[in-house]
């Protein structure tokens, strides 16, 4: 469902993404792990199209993002929006539209970009509110939510899309401590229901708990990369076990 070839990415001078080699398969929960700067945030804005690169491609479902098959062309906006619209993204801070309601914020996209008649985006709106625990709260606005609340939001704002890919990048690291669990709980659901998903964590427990596979990256490369179990808890490399001895 994805593959990234070869990807490189400069800011400026400093290359931060140096040949990064991933396909994710369909269904699959990939925890991308790493030290704050090896690059991560900035490979999954390269997937959808929030960042340039300058070499090596990304596929999304079999087509070539961002670029007209087999040429440097840049894709106009339409086909560009068109692409976007396969992959859904998950922010740490959760970018919710403050003047609107939760089923608002979900109906946005649905009606605007998807161009849904009004009485099924908010039909499924409430589904997809009702799935993340908020179905007594969608006449709220994002003030009125606690920031757990308001990333249910986020999250069913992105799958309400019916994307193909789901990105979530630190999604529970701005939240205080006892609202993590129940946005992980969120995404735990959605990854039992086959939802292909790559997810940029420092959620040790729930990387090994609901990832299928788990990709390191160090400088700008994936360092190491395999199951949970065999990777967090018998790292082949020394870079990789200190790390991890960090979340002891
Ligand atoms: P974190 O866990 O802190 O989010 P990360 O692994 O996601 O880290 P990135 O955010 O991808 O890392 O950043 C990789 C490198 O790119 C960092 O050194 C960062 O300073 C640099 N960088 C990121 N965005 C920009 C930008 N817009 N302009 C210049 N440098 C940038």
């Amino acid at each position: 469902l994805l593959r990234a070839i070869d990807v490189h990415k400069r800011f400026g001078a400093t290359e931060v993404l140096k040949g990064i080699d991933l396909e994710v398969q369909q269904g699959e929960v990939v925890a991308i792990i790493g030290a704050s700067g090896s690059g991560k945030t900035t490979f999954l804005r390269c997937i959808n199209l929030l960042e340039e690169f300058h070499q090596g491609e990304i596929q999304v479902d079999g087509e070539r993002i961002g670029y007209t098959e087999g040429t440097h062309r840049r894709l106009g906006e339409t086909a560009i929006s068109a692409q976007r619209a396969k992959i859904g993204m998950v922010f740490q801070s959760y970018n919710l539209f403050p003047h609107m309601t939760a089923e608002q914020n979900v109906t946005l996209g649905l009606i605007k970009v998807q161009k849904r008649p009004k009485a099924e985006a908010v039909e499924t709106a409430r589904r997809w509110l009702d799935r993340v625990g908020l179905s007594e709260r969608r006449g709220h606005y994002p003030y009125q939510l606690s920031g757990g609340q308001q990333q249910r939001v986020a999250i069913a704002r992105a799958v309400a899309m019916e994307p193909k890919l789901v990105l979530f990048d630190e999604v529970t690291s701005a939240l205080d401590p006892e609202l993590v669990a129940e946005v992980l709980a969120v995404m735990q659901d959605l990854a039992k229901s086959g939802m292909t998903m790559l997810v940029v964590s420092h959620e040790m427990l729930f990387v090994r708990e609901v990832a299928t596979r788990v990709v390191f990256m160090e400088g700008g490369r994936i360092a190491e990369q395999g199951p949970p179990d065999a990777l967090l808890v018998n790292p082949k490399s020394e870079r990789l076990a200190t790390f991890l001895g960090r979340f002891h």
